[in-house]
């Protein structure tokens, strides 16, 4: 299973290829304005994932692919009580992991996959989740969504725009991005936004997606990006 969905490259040749890669299609918006009409809809939204610390959160992340937030939220506070860092964690019994992650889906390999990484986190990095995108992405399953979740909400460190399904949607809908992959969709992204901006635009659209802009059945009425957007210009409004 890939727990990533959107599991991006991890080649750098392929990413600084596609840094100098020429833009030929033309954003309809920047990203400060879709964070400043979301902004407007959502002011105090913060990361749906419950969690202590940037190993809480990695695990929290892990779990939360093929998942809903609500579900995870429901399973780590029981999971963090018994095992709540990477030293606890890295010596759980397979089984009681499992039994603990089951609603989560994908137990099997989600359990296995977080037992591993804190093992690693013991080996190689005193216990402590590395504070580097390079070093996150020679872990097990972790790409670069989970990276910057990790970098940015547990350590606050800017690298780039975590893109999952929503913001993968959202963005080529709205029309910031024509790209087909998250890894050029990310770098779209960071091109039309200021850097200081790049969680909030990622969590927003997330939201956004969950609440208002669904995949099957977009809520334009609703929406502030209505009149820029691609979709309600060039689809809603044709109907
Ligand atoms: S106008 Fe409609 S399609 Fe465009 S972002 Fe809003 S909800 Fe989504």
């Amino acid at each position: 299973m890939q727990l990533e969905a959107e599991r991006v490259s991890r080649d750098s040749t392929d990413s600084t290829k596609e840094k100098s890669r020429t833009l030929t299609f033309s954003p309809i918006m920047s990203g400060d304005q879709v964070v400043e009409k979301l902004d407007s809809l959502y002011p105090k939204i913060k990361t749906h994932l419950d969690h202590r610390g940037p190993f809480q959160l990695l695990v929290a992340t892990i779990l939360s692919a093929q998942c809903t937030d609500v579900q995870v939220n429901k399973v780590t506070p029981k999971l963090f009580e018994k095992f709540p860092d990477a030293a606890s964690m890295s010596e759980a019994k397979i089984s009681i992991l499992e039994r603990l992650v089951k609603s989560t889906g994908f137990y099997h390999v989600k359990a296995k996959r977080i037992k591993e990484i804190s093992k690693k986190i013991i080996k190689g990095y005193g216990g402590k989740v590395p504070q580097t995108m390079e070093e996150l992405l020679t872990f097990p399953g972790i790409g670069r969504k989970t990276g910057n979740i990790v970098l940015s909400a547990g350590y606050g460190k800017i690298e780039g725009i975590a893109v999952d399904t929503h913001v993968y949607r959202l963005s080529r809908r709205i029309g910031l991005s024509d790209s087909k992959t998250p890894e050029k969709i990310e770098i779209d992204l960071m091109r039309i936004t200021p850097k200081e901006l790049w969680p909030r635009l990622s969590m927003l659209l997330i939201f956004h997606g969950r609440r208002v802009c669904f995949a099957r059945s977009p809520q334009c009425a609703k929406c502030p990006l209505s009149k820029k957007c691609l979709y309600y210009n060039s689809v809603v409004l044709k109907k």
